[in-house]
């Protein structure tokens, strides 16, 4: 008799990998469900609905490429699309490949319990679902788990709060209200100019002043479409040899030193008028490995902060100073800086007069009072491995994957966790992440994935999973990756700064996605080495 509750796979999280890899592990022809924590598909793009929220890297690119009807068939009006565009396409994908029929949504996975004697993953929900899995497919984001600072007193607050990464579908009506909005990272830097406009006051509570380049969105040009779509193949075969999984019409970029002082202002006065952010970081080769190339760019971008913000002191402000340029990620607005030029906003500095309290009628810093009707948090997110150790998660022996990373994550390749057999994480702690493009990333790792799962099932394997050795090996390289940038620097949520008592590691492979599929492949092609299967001995590292 089937098991109705016995699958082969269970997916976690309905984003965009999550919806990919039920419509891989379907063409494989094993039984799959999945589970989503929201009532609706699309992960970041379903939670992140708070004014302003839109994607940084053109659609055109930041889309699916595993079916050409799928790219030439969908239209993106904006070059960069607004959460709602992109949540209508995750829609579209779900409807289009008929997956619906295998998720299960308002069901947040809150247990995963290896059963090593059956080898099959015991999955729990919070509204009650019971099922087991012979593999666990974890696409929970890297950007889920959302932070919100235990700030004294907010059980008090008289008034309305939202964290932006839960903002309400029905939307938040700002006008003739006081605000308040606590945190200047790219949510903060999107939202601020949109409460702006109909909020009666909106307070900026900025802690530390963050890198913005305009995001210059325009509806889609229908040439630039046209080019596209005509050349979609081989954009895509570039993106997936692209170190960020990018497509761009020219990388051949040089160092700082090849130009003297006025040939470099021409070039990023020539690179601001023309490219988007993450195209503007590009202008040279050095900026995020050299801090004095770094220092020259960072002091142009304060330059341009200067020349927008009328109040010279607010200005300066504004002006980041602690961290260099790119070390965080970078931001893109639309209207951000001059936003602190209009007579109801704002800005209040606390880092030097830091946040004391939520009072019922308010918020309260180390130096003043402020009477506000709502709070909004852009507070951040327990990055990159908050929303895998919320699930509790034990494998062999036991073993709770938040004790087996309690002093960092450890992982081989950022997908296999030794101690963790057949549970493969998308976007997890050493992968690429969110330092490339992430839909192509998120399909690659889907790809690669699944077919370790193909290969499995041909050849009747049971179980899979790594070593210690082969974890410490790759967080070595992932570190020794991380050592040659300046990302080090900052205090960000890519080495867990964000979140106090996190350890300090840095958690993303920054050594390029085309040498990420490299590595990746290489130990698959090498036998499999640095795997173990049903618990054979492992291979030493060489
Ligand atoms: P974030 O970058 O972590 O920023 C959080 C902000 O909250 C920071 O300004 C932080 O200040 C502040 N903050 C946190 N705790 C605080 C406290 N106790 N008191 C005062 N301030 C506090 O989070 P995010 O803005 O949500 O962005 C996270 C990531 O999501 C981005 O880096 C990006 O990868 C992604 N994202 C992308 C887009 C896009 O595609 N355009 C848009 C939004 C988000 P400190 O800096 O001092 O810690």
């Amino acid at each position: 008799m089937i098991d109705e509750n016995a699958y082969d796979v269970v997916v976690v999280g309905a984003g965009f990998s999550g919806l990919y890899a039920i419509h891989r592990v379907r063409q494989l022809g094993l039984r799959v469900r999945c589970f989503e924590a929201g009532d609706g598909v699309g992960g970041t793009w379903y939670w992140n609905r708070y004014p302003g929220a839109r994607v940084d890297i053109e659609s055109m690119q930041y889309s699916y490429s595993f079916d050409d009807g799928l790219q030439q068939e969908w239209r993106w009006p904006e070059y960069f699309s607004p959460q709602e565009d992109l949540e209508a396409y995750a829609n579209h994908v779900a409807d289009r490949f008929g997956l619906r029929s295998d998720i299960e949504l308002n069901a947040r996975v809150n247990r995963l319990a290896f059963d090593e004697r059956a080898n099959r993953w015991h999955v729990s929900t919070e509204n009650g679902h019971h099922v087991t899995a012979k593999y666990i497919v974890a696409a929970t984001g890297s950007l889920d788990a959302m932070n919100l600072p235990p700030f004294p007193g907010l059980e008090s607050f008289g008034g309305q709060w939202y964290h932006t990464a839960r903002w309400p579908k029905e939307g938040v009506r700002f006008d003739g209200k006081r605000v308040g909005l606590i945190g200047t990272g790219s949510t903060g830097i999107q939202a601020t100019p949109v409460i702006a406009q109909s909020a009666e006051h909106l307070f900026v509570f900025q802690r530390t002043a963050a890198y913005s380049l305009p995001a210059y969105n325009r509806p889609t040009d229908p040439a630039y479409e046209r080019a596209w779509k005509a050349d979609y193949p081989q954009r895509r075969a570039k993106m997936f040899g692209h170190f960020a999984a990018s497509y761009t019409e020219n990388d051949q970029y040089r160092s700082v030193f090849d130009y003297s002082p006025e040939e470099r202002q021409r070039i990023l006065e020539e690179a601001w008028a023309a490219r988007n952010g993450l195209l503007f970081m590009r202008t040279f080769s050095d900026i995020s490995t050299n801090l004095e190339a770094n220092e020259i760019v960072a002091e142009f971008v304060r330059g341009k902060i200067r020349a927008t913000v009328r109040d010279p002191k607010v200005a300066e402000l504004l002006c980041p100073t602690t961290y260099p340029i790119g070390a965080k990620r970078i931001c893109m607005d639309t209207g951000y800086f001059e936003a602190f030029n209009r007579d109801n906003v704002t800005l209040v500095d606390v880092r030097a007069n830091p946040l004391a309290e939520i009072t019922p009628t308010g918020l309260r810093t180390t130096a003043d009072e402020y009477d506000l009707d709502i709070i909004v948090f852009a507070t951040g997110f327990d990055a990159v491995t908050g929303s895998l150790t919320r699930m509790n998660v034990t494998g062999l022996g036991g073993l709770d994957l938040r004790e087996k990373w309690r002093d960092g994550p450890t992982t081989f390749l950022g997908f296999l966790v030794a101690g963790f057999p057949n549970l493969f994480m998308i976007h997890g702690p050493g992968s690429p992440g969110v330092l490339v493009q992430m839909i192509t990333g998120g399909e690659w790792q889907v790809d690669y994935v699944t077919k370790i799962i193909e290969d499995m099932e041909r050849s009747g394997r049971q179980r899979i999973d790594t070593a210690p050795e082969w974890e410490q090996r790759w967080n070595v390289e992932v570190e020794e990756a991380a050592k040659r940038t300046l990302y080090n620097y900052a205090d960000s949520w890519y080495v867990g700064a964000n979140i106090p008592g996190k350890p300090r590691i840095f958690m993303i492979y920054i050594g390029g996605f085309d040498r990420y599929i490299q590595r990746c492949t290489e130990q698959v092609a090498n036998g499999y080495e640095g795997f173990v299967f049903d618990g054979s001995v492992p291979a030493e590292p060489r």
